[in-house]
C-alpha cells in the first residue's frame, strides 16, 4: 500500500505535471489529431504504474493483472516514491449491466450531436481513447445518466482517472443533447487547480465517457454529513479555494449557476474540487430535491426567473458559507417550499449565536439582494475571514484572471 507520504509526494508530482495536450506555443490546427502521446502522458501521470517488485508482498489488485510488465521509470517520474502501487479496487461489472438495461438505440441526428471525441477537440486536442485502454477498478458513485470508477490506463505510465459514463439514450431522453455537449466543451479548456479537471472524452454507440480527475477524497457534501458543520477555518479555507476557482471561471465567462456541496469533490490532500458544470441547471440534483427543494442555493433573481449574471455565483458563495458554518443553509425552511422562496427574497438572514464577526460580515456582503452589491471575488479573496486563515506559504489573489 502506498503509505500517506508517499502518495503526499505523487500528489506533489503529480500536481507539477500537466496531463494536457496543451500546445507550449502555436495552437494546433482545427481538428488536427496529436501524432505523439508524450503531453497526455505527463498529463496522465497521477499516480505511478503499479509494481510489485516495489512492493513485496502488497495484494495487488484484479485489474492490476492484466497490466503490461513492470513499470519502466520515466524521465519526468524522477523517483521511485512514484512507482508505489495505488489500489483502484474491484470491479462490480456495473458497465456491462447497466449496458443490457440501457441500450436504447437514438436517432442519426442525435448520434451525431453526441458524437463527441476529445481527439477531434477545436482546442486542445487529445489522442483517442477508447474503453479498452483502461483497467476499470471500484466503482466511484451513480451519477444522473451512468456510473462513475476508478481507472487506470493500461499503457504506460500508468494514470489513475475517475471514468465518468453517460448513457446517449438517457441524455437523449432528458433533451439535454446540446447541453451535454456544452458543457463538456467548457470543462475540458478549464484549467485552475480547484476545478476538476477533464482530461479527454470519446464515445462508443450507447455511452459517452469522461476522463475526470480522480478525486480521492471524494465529495464534500460526504464530510458535510459526517460532521454536521465545519470550523471556521476549514470553511474559509474551502471558501478561499472556492472564490478564486470561481474568479478564473468568471474570468473564462462561466457561471456555474450550481455551487453547492453535492458539486464539489475533494481532491487526495484535501483540496476542493468544483465539478458538475452546468450539468445540474438542466437536470437538478435528485438528492436536495427530495431533501428540501431546489431553492436554497438560488439568488433573488433566479427565483424570480428574472434575467442573472456571474453574480448568482456570489449569492451561492454566501449560502456554502453559512452552510459550511452551520450545517444547513441559510433560507431552508424544510415544511414549505414558499417559505424558503419568500426567505429568500427578503434576504431574511439569521445569524445563530458563536459566528465570528468577521464572517458574519463576509456572509452579509455576499447576500445581498441586488447582484451589483454583492461583494466582488477579488475582495473575498481579501476579506479579513479569509486572509486570517490562509496558509502563509500560499500566494492566492495576487492573480489576475
Ligand atoms: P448527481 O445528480 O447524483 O450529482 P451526476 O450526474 O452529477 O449525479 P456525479 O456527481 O458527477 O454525477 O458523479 C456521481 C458520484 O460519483 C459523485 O457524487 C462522486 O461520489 C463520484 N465521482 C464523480 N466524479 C468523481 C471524481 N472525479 N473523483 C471521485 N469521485 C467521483
Ligand atoms: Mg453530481
Amino acid at each position: 500500500m502506498a503509505t500517506v507520504g508517499s502518495v503526499r509526494e505523487i500528489t506533489r508530482q503529480i500536481q507539477s505535471l500537466d496531463i494536457s495536450n496543451k500546445p507550449t506555443s502555436a495552437r494546433p490546427p482545427f481538428h488536427s489529431k496529436q501524432p505523439s502521446q508524450t503531453n497526455v502522458a505527463k498529463l496522465l501521470t497521477k499516480y505511478a504504474a503499479p509494481n510489485p517488485s516495489y512492493v513485496p508482498g502488497q495484494n495487488i489488485m484484479k485489474s492490476a493483472k492484466s497490466a503490461a510488465p513492470k513499470a519502466k521509470p520515466q524521465p519526468h517520474m524522477g523517483t521511485t516514491s512514484v512507482n508505489q502501487a495505488v489500489d483502484i479496487g474491484h470491479y462490480d461489472g456495473g458497465l456491462e449491466l447497466d449496458n443490457e438495461k440501457r441500450c436504447e438505440k437514438i436517432s442519426a441526428e442525435a448520434a451525431q450531436e453526441l458524437a463527441l471525441d476529445s481527439s477531434n477537440a477545436p482546442s486542445y486536442p487529445t489522442r483517442e481513447w477508447s474503453l479498452h485502454e483502461f483497467d476499470i477498478g471500484r466503482p466511484l458513485g451513480k451519477g444522473k445518466f451512468g456510473r462513475v470508477y476508478m481507472v487506470r490506463t493500461k499503457t504506460e505510465p500508468k494514470y489513475i482517472l475517475a471514468l465518468k459514463t453517460l448513457y446517449k439514450s438517457e441524455i437523449v431522453a432528458g433533451k439535454v443533447e446540446k447541453q451535454v455537449r456544452r458543457e463538456i466543451e467548457i470543462q475540458q479548456n478549464l484549467r485552475h487547480p480547484n476545478v476538476l479537471r477533464m482530461y479527454g472524452y470519446f464515445h462508443d454507440e450507447k455511452r459517452i465517457f469522461l476522463m475526470l480527475e480522480f478525486a480521492g477524497k471524494g465529495e464534500l457534501y460526504r464530510q458535510l454529513s459526517k460532521y454536521g458543520c465545519f470550523s471556521e477555518k476549514r470553511s474559509s479555507r474551502y471558501i478561499d479555494q472556492m472564490a478564486d476557482a470561481l474568479a478564473y471561471l468568471h474570468s473564462k465567462h462561466v457561471i456555474h449557476r450550481d455551487i453547492k456541496p453535492e458539486n464539489l469533490l475533494l481532491g487526495l490532500n484535501g483540496e476542493l474540487k468544483i465539478a458538475d458544470f452546468g450539468w445540474s441547471v438542466h437536470a437538478p440534483s435528485q438528492r436536495r430535491r427530495t431533501m428540501c427543494g431546489t431553492l436554497d442555493y438560488l439568488p433573488p433573481e433566479m427565483v424570480e426567473g428574472k434575467e442573472h449574471s456571474e453574480r448568482v455565483d456570489n449569492w451561492a458563495l454566501g449560502v456554502l458559507t453559512y452552510e459550511f458554518l452551520i450545517g444547513k443553509p441559510p433560507f431552508e425552511d424544510r415544511k414549505s417550499v414558499n417559505n424558503t422562496y419568500r426567505r429568500i427574497m427578503r434576504v431574511d438572514l439569521r445569524f445563530p449565536p458563536g459566528m465570528s464577526a468577521e464572517v458574519k460580515d463576509l456572509i452579509a456582503r455576499l447576500l445581498q439582494h441586488e447582484p451589483q452589491e454583492r461583494i466582488a471575488l477579488t475582495e473575498v479573496l481579501r476579506h479579513p475571514w479569509i486572509m486570517k486563515y490562509r496558509p502563509m506559504d500560499c500566494n492566492r489573489g495576487s492573480e489576475t484572471y
